[in-house]
Parts: structure tokens; sequence; C-alpha cells
């Protein structure tokens, strides 16, 4: 772990496992509470030199980080694949994305703003940063959902405590040699756990917000804890995206696209496609074309080449995927895929559902795995009712040749982003941000940088006036 410029172990340690064997590869230092003390000590010691360097000197660091990174990027994606599972050209994409996201922010600028400047009254707004961040990641995307918290956070000149899922938390470890190698000691400190340090995290008095991408369950306990302490969060929760597929399109082109949403990274998205509404008229050669992909996918080993599909990353995720399989069983048909692979590792090959009722719960809940469910409508303001009733609003796709007509369809989608005739158009200079249970706050562009300031007021008339 990084604490204070400094490499440690832990006072113990706990397996990680490859999910394409279901072997331990790798033991992970585990923290205490004395180590998260020292952690907290260090970032907020280090505060007062790192927020006062220029953002230019700042962003120079970051894009050095971004440079160390590229140069070992084969290292990261091979490390990710065997942590995560991801195919290794998928894992090379993550770090890809990472080193970008890294540069991109390094790009950004907040200048303070003059909101009055007369009669001898000036009042300025500068954004000053907050503190102490604490990111807690998930395990889809370890090092991606770190980049997009710590580029913005040391920006804007805080410090840092990085606790990784701890099923994935090697890549972060790795990282933090990069961050020993070139950060002034304790702007960016790193622990891992097994879950026990959430807590003590989110009620810490000396860390002053907390930015969490996980489930919405484990969100709403962050939110809880940190209200103690009135801290800042930025939740980036659970979805349950809808694809909307309309009338006039190729209903086997836009399959390919679907399908590809929906089982990029094993369904392990946070924006994954998972629920599809088709048309009536093209429900059967939308479902014929998905199950000639499903057929078709190579489900094996990340680490191996020509694999599309990796493992489940952990066999709680895993079952869980498994149990809402055996339950869409019995209540509808299940067109390709449905039962995991009988080799070690938690492998479930790409599944295609059809008939399902919206009430099933693969229907009606984040399914986060390889399954998709296909629906059929008829009536466009019914779909889209189907598509809202929903407590998450994270992403969601419309598919429609007529793009005028996809984008007054997206206008009535009641999540944070939608994209037409695309997926995944994810980049650091658009905010990102889910609605009602799928979060609260921005990530990325200047929303998100901005969510690592606070607003500083200064007010000031000349002395013969007051
Ligand atoms: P999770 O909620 O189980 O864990 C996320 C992180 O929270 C881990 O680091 C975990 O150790 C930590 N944690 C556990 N208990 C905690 C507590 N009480 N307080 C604070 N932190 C605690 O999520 P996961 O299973 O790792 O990830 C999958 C979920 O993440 C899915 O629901 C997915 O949709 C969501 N996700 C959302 C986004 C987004 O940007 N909206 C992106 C990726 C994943």
């Amino acid at each position: 772990m990084l604490i204070d410029g400094e490499l440690v172990t832990g006072p113990s340690s706990f397996d990680v496992i490859n999910p394409a064997t279901a072997e331990v590869f790798a033991r992970c230092p585990k923290a205490d509470e004395a180590l998260l003390e020292r952690a907290v000590a260090a970032a907020k010691g280090a505060l007062p030199a790192w927020s006062a360097r220029s953002m230019d000197d700042r962003a120079a660091l970051i894009l050095a980080l971004a440079d160390a990174l590229e140069e070992r990027s084969g290292e990261f994606a091979s490390l990710l694949t065997r942590e995560q599972g991801k195919p290794l050209d998928q894992a090379g994409y993550e770090i890809m994305g990472s080193i970008y996201t890294l540069r991109a922010f390094a790009q950004m600028r907040i200048a303070p703003r003059t909101l009055r400047n007369d009669n001898g009254n000036s009042v300025i707004e500068h954004r000053t940063p907050l503190g102490v961040i604490a990111a807690i990641t998930p395990w889809n995307f370890p090092v991606i959902l770190l980049m997009n918290k710590l580029a913005p956070a040391l920006l804007t000149g805080n410090t840092m405590i990085a606790k990784p899922a701890p099923t994935t938390p090697l890549t972060t470890l790795l990282f933090g040699e990069l961050c020993q190698q070139i950060l002034p000691a304790g702007v960016v400190n790193i622990l891992c756990d097994q879950n026990e340090m959430g807590a003590l995290i989110t009620g810490h008095p000396d860390i002053a917000k907390v930015a969490f991408t996980g489930s919405t369950a484990t969100g709403r306990k962050v939110m809880a804890s940190s209200a103690g302490t009135v801290k800042r969060v930025t939740l980036e929760l659970g979805g349950n995206d809808a694809a909307i597929v309309l009338d006039d399109v190729d209903a086997r082109r836009v399959a390919r696209k679907v399908y590809q949403g929906a089982m990029t990274n094993a369904g392990q998205i946070c924006v994954a496609i998972k629920r599809a509404y088709v048309p009536a008229a093209l429900y059967e050669d939308f479902c014929d074309e998905l199950v000639i992909l499903a057929n078709a996918a190579i489900v094996d080993d990340g680490a191996k080449q020509g694999t599309t599909i990796g493992p489940i990353q952990n066999k709680m995720q895993f079952d869980k995927v498994m149990a809402l399989i055996e339950d869409a069983r019995g209540r509808g048909t299940i067109l390709a895929g449905g039962d995991a692979l009988d080799r070690p590792g938690y492998f479930i090959p790409p599944t295609i559902v059809r008939d399902l009722d919206d009430s099933a719960p693969l229907v009606a809940e984040e399914q986060f795995g390889p399954v998709l469910p296909v629906l059929q409508y008829t009536d466009i303001d019914d779909v889209i009712a189907r598509a809202n009733n929903s407590e998450y609003g994270l992403g969601g796709t419309v598919w429609g040749k007529d793009v005028d007509r996809a984008m007054a369809v997206a206008m009535r989608i009641d999540t944070g982003t939608v994209w037409v005739n695309q997926h995944l158009a994810i980049d650091p200079n658009i905010p990102f941000r889910g609605v009602k249970q799928s979060g609260l706050g921005a990530e990325l562009g200047e929303a998100g940088l901005l969510e690592y300031t606070q607003a500083h007021i200064v007010n000031a008339v000349a002395l013969e006036d007051a």
C-alpha cells in the first residue's frame, strides 16, 4: 500500500483470485484502522503545500503519471485481466482510457469569477480545494474509475486516499508505485481492505469528501454514514439501462450494436444495456441475430488471444447472475446460453432471454452480467413509460434511422445520459451522472471538476466606504 510516500505492507493480507481459474494468484496487504489514521494524517499534512502549488504545476505531475502509466501499459493490462477477468484487448482499452482521462483533466483549468466590480465593490468567486478526498472504487473498471476521481481531485489541489474493491486491488497498488515515484509524499495514499474500511472512511472527520462508485445499496450506506460530518459525496451507482429500438431500423444491424452494449466486459458495466425493447414487427429478426452473436462468442480466460467474453469477476456476482437466469428460465424462453461453463472459473456464456414480463427480476433488477432480456412493444408512449419505470436513472440508448425522432424519444428518458445510435460514448470532457437512485453529483467534465472544489466568495470594498 502507499502511505505518506512509502510503500508498506499491512498487519495482515488476503487472497486475490483469478476469476478465470477460481485460484488464488496473489496476496494483497490489508490495512487496519491505525494505517487508515496514518494515511489520513499524511494526506492532511500534504495538503497545504500541494494546494499552494499552481494548477499548471499539478497538471504537469498528472501528465507525468499518464506518461508513466503509458510506459507500463502492457503490465497494467495483463494484471487487470488477471484480477478482473476482462479480455486483454478490453483491459488495454481501459488503460488507454485511463491515460486519456489523466491527460484530458490536465488540460482543464478553473479561474476565479468576478461576480461584481462596480462602485468600489469587488466580489470574486474562487474555487478552493475541499481537502482530503476518499476515492472508493468497484471491481468492474478498477483503473479508469480511479482516474476519473484522482485526476480532478489532484488538479484542483486536494490530496487523497484511494481504496479499491477487495477483489481487484492489484492494479491500484501498482498505480501506487507510479504515484510514489512522481508525487510528493502524502498526496495520494492507497489502502486495501475487505470491506471493513468503508464505514471508517465515510465517518472520518478529516476526510472532506467521498467520491464513490459502486452499487446503490452501498451508496445509501455511504450517504448515511457521511451525514455525521456533513461530508461532500459523489455517488456513481447502479443502473438498469433500457435500449429502445424504433421501428424504422434494420433489426439485425441494430441487434449487433445492442449485443455489444450488453455483453462488453461480460455485461459488468454500470451503463451496459440491461434490457432491450423491440417493436413487435422486428422482434423475431432481432432475437435471431442476438442468438447468432451469442453462440459465436468465445467465452474463455481473458488472457487467451481471441476471447470475447471473460469470466464474471467474482463468485458472489456469478451466483447472483445465475440465480437471475434460473428465475428467468421459469418465466420466459432462454434462446442462447443459460448454463455456466463446466470448468473452473466463473464463466457464464452470453445469455439471451425472450418473452419475459417487465416484473421479472431479470428485467426489473440490475443483472450486471452477460444476460439480456429482450422485450416486445407496440406503442411508443407505453415503452417509454416502461423504460422509465425504474428506481434507477443512469443511462440508456435509443436506436432509430430518423435521428430527430430518436432524439425526441431520448428527451423523454429519465436518466443522466441517453445515447442515440451509439453506446458507451463516455468522454472525460462530458459530465456523467445518474439521476434517481443511480447517483448524486457528477463525474467528468467541468461539472465533475467543480465537484472537487468549493466556492469561496471574497466581497470587498475600500476601507473609506465601509
Ligand atoms: P460495491 O458497492 O459492492 O462496492 C464498491 C466499493 O465500496 C468497494 O470498494 C467496496 O469495498 C466498498 N464498500 C463496501 N462497503 C462499504 C461501505 N459500507 N462504505 C463504503 N464503501 C464500502 O459495488 P461493486 O459490486 O464493487 O460494483 C458493482 C456496482 O457498481 C454495480 O451496481 C454497478 O452498476 C456500479 N457501478 C456504477 C458505476 C457508475 O459510474 N455509476 C460505474 C461502475 C459500477
